[in-house]
């Protein structure tokens, strides 16, 4: 903005409008009369003068940078955690993880009885294979009369599952 090249007469005006927009002097109010752009930065430099609270003071934009870099610096010394700190927490971590997951299995070694527990369904499932086996080995153990009875029903009544 330094580069701007104002004429002579505008940049004697806007130095006095900055030092007093309200009274710039005589010699500035009658170069306002004649230019409307000194007019519109007298205009706006009341409207700034006028506002309750000034936005940011003179030069924070210029030093925030460094401020916020300063910042951060000593935060980062300040609230980094020790390495006794870290070992702690990891310590603490970890024993909080094994006593979550010896809670869990204590509290789940019920569920894993309840969830192995279903076995006669699972029995069930298998009941064709488990009934013939079942159904042979009861033609092994039976009597000769038990046999010669159930040969006549097999032929009176075929069996309905082996169709
Ligand atoms: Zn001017």
């Amino acid at each position: 903005m330094s580069e701007l090249i104002l004429p002579p007469a505008c940049d004697t005006a806007l130095k006095a409008l900055e030092i007093d927009a309200l009274e710039p002097g005589t010699e500035a109010e009658i170069h306002l009369r004649a230019c409307a752009a000194c007019r519109e930065a007298q205009v706006m430099l009341l409207a700034q003068e006028e506002a309750p609270l000034p936005l940011v003071q003179a030069g924070y934009f210029e030093r925030l940078p460094a401020r916020v870099v300063g910042k951060l610096q000593t935060r980062k010394v300040g609230y980094r955690p020790s390495a006794w700190w870290m070992a702690a927490a990891a310590v603490l971590s970890v024993a909080v993880g094994t006593g979550a997951f010896m809670a869990g299995r204590a509290n789940r070694t019920p569920l894993v009885q309840a969830e192995v527990r279903p076995a006669e369904p699972l029995t069930h499932i298998e009941a064709p294979f488990t009934d013939s086996q079942d159904e042979l080995g009861k033609l092994q153990n039976l009597k000769p009369e038990e046999v010669r009875d159930l040969l006549n029903q097999l032929q009176t009544d075929p069996p309905k599952g082996t169709e």
